[in-house]
């Protein structure tokens, strides 16, 4: 029998301690939670906001005393662990609500704090009452309250990420007046300039406001004021600060494990976190989610991926790890999505900014297609941006904007890159047809046969940057 201590109830940490479960029923499992809920759905609290998913219950997937009742789960919540100790295998517990602190053994631990949202820090803000960022069930019912207390009318997001876009929405659907600011030139960073234009015409069709190349550089009138960098004075009732999350790793720097650059802790292959000064692999602990460093599936460079997916496979890998198994974590494409209104914005891979960055040589190419018959009614335009080697014509990423049926060509190329296809297998892709749903030659057979054309030659593509400065040149 093994005593096994997990750090984090929620995404990793829930799922690893589930699989634990299935894997041995003498195991001794607890899970220390430093806040009230376990298992709930991160995913879903923009939503509730909203008004979308209507009742908070729903938001809660699982309870401790579901955890003990169907899994025989040890579930401490309210319980933070404050330390590690690897040499004595051993965590102290600081019980939240009484202060009381004690430790608890371990032959194995695993960590799945996750991250906390990054707030910046601007002149005003400490007087400020109505600053929120949203992480967890305790953030959204800060917000919801506020909302509904206050009378909302109006809202300024800071930062125009994922969380920053669906809060967007939702807050529109509440028939809050939003505003996002954001100090990049784009939306949805993980989407390239063009296609983040199109989520950008979607908000403000809708009615959100987007400041582009600006930030917020003083909050005033305790937050019913803010001051723009391009010298523009906004008016809100409700900030909303969402400009990423850094790891929460600081147990791991101070038990003496290794982390990265920004602050992740490094793990090998199989999970299993290092030892900070010896680089040696600390056994018995291992670490999951948004708190580690991971490896780009593309190019196998170093990365962090705060979402779901990797928090979820992660904490499973650990289980069977922690059970025998030579298992390990093959890396992310950072595959994603959201919506935005009617739109569907996913990318899965490299970008061009990042390939760029990287200095990785790429071809693009865009195609715009119906995402089934055109004759069959309701027929919408599907955009798709796939990226790929010219050498070898290896798919290094695609994004794709569109509605219905958006996500399904992101999920067949993201599949298509983890099974090693290349842009030559795309048109070969048998894929399920009838007009309600697709066409005979799928948007990814076509993109498929595009990229194919520029990799044979046969065809060449002018990029829209090099066509103007043609047309310059001619003007000129
Ligand atoms: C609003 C929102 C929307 C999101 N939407 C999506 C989406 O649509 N798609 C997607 O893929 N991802 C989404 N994500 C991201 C996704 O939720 C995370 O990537 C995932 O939950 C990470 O799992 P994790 O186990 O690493 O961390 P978490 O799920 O955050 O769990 C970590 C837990 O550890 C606890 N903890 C931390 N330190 C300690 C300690 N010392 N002692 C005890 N407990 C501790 C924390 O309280 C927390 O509950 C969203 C996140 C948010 C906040």
């Amino acid at each position: 029998m093994k005593k096994i201590l997990i750090v984090g109830g929620v995404a990793g940490g829930a799922t690893a301690a589930t699989r634990l479960r299935r894997l041995s029923e003498h195991d001794e499992i607890i899970i220390f939670e430093k806040d009230e809920h376990i298992s709930f759905a991160n995913c879903g609290l923009p939503y509730y906001i909203g008004g979308i998913i209507s009742e908070r219950e729903h938001l809660i997937i699982e309870t401790p005393e579901t955890f003990k009742s169907k899994f025989n789960i040890d579930v401490r919540n309210f319980s933070e662990v404050i330390s590690i100790d690897i040499l004595k295998k051993s965590v102290t517990i600081r019980e939240v609500k009484t202060g009381h602190t004690y430790d608890e053994t371990y032959d194995k631990l695993l960590l799945s704090p996750g991250a906390t949202p990054i707030w910046l820090d601007i002149l005003g803000l400490e007087k400020a009452k109505n600053v929120f960022s949203m992480r967890n069930l305790v953030d959204t019912d800060k917000i919801y309250h506020y909302i509904h207390k206050e009378k909302v009318q109006t809202a300024l997001i800071i930062g125009g990420g994922f969380i920053g876009v669906e809060l967007a929405e939702n807050l529109m659907e509440k028939g809050i007046q939003s505003k996002i600011v954001d100090v990049s030139s784009q939306i949805l960073p993980p989407l390239d300039y063009e296609m983040a234009k199109m989520a950008q015409n979607e908000l403000e069709t809708n009615g959100v406001f987007v400041y582009l190349n600006d930030s917020v550089i003083e909050i005033k009138d305790e937050g019913k004021t803010v001051v723009l960098k391009s010298g523009l004075t906004l008016k809100t009732d409700l900030i909303i600060m969402s400009v990423g999350v850094r790891p929460e790793s600081r147990l791991a720097i101070t038990g003496g494990l290794k982390v990265g650059a920004k602050g992740h802790i490094v793990t090998n292959e199989h999970l299993q976190a290092l030892n900070a000064k010896t680089n040696g692999v600390v056994s018995d602990v291992y670490a999951a989610g948004d708190a580690i460093e991971v490896q780009d599936f593309i190019d196998g460079s170093t990365t962090a991926v705060p979402l779901a997916w990797p928090a979820n496979r992660q904490g499973r890998l650990v289980a069977d790890h922690m059970n025998g198994m030579n298992v390990s974590f093959k890396g992310v494409l950072g595959t994603a999505i959201v919506k935005v209104f009617s739109l569907t914005c996913a990318v899965t891979g490299n970008n061009a900014k990042t390939l760029d960055k990287k200095k990785i040589v790429y071809k693009a190419i865009t195609v715009t297609r119906s995402n089934h018959s055109g004759y069959y009614p309701g027929a919408k335009d599907i955009t798709i941006k796939l990226l790929f080697s010219p050498e070898t014509g290896k798919i290094l990423g695609a994004q794709a904007v569109g509605q219905e049926g958006t996500d399904k060509r992101i999920d067949v190329i993201a599949t298509a890159i983890k099974g090693g296809l290349t842009v030559f297998d795309l048109p070969d892709l048998e894929l399920a047809y009838a007009p309600p749903y697709g066409s005979s030659k799928d948007p990814v057979n076509i993109a498929g046969y595009v990229a194919s054309n520029l990799m044979k030659k046969e065809y060449d593509v002018v990029s829209q940057e090099e066509l103007e400065k043609c047309v310059k040149k001619k003007h000129s």
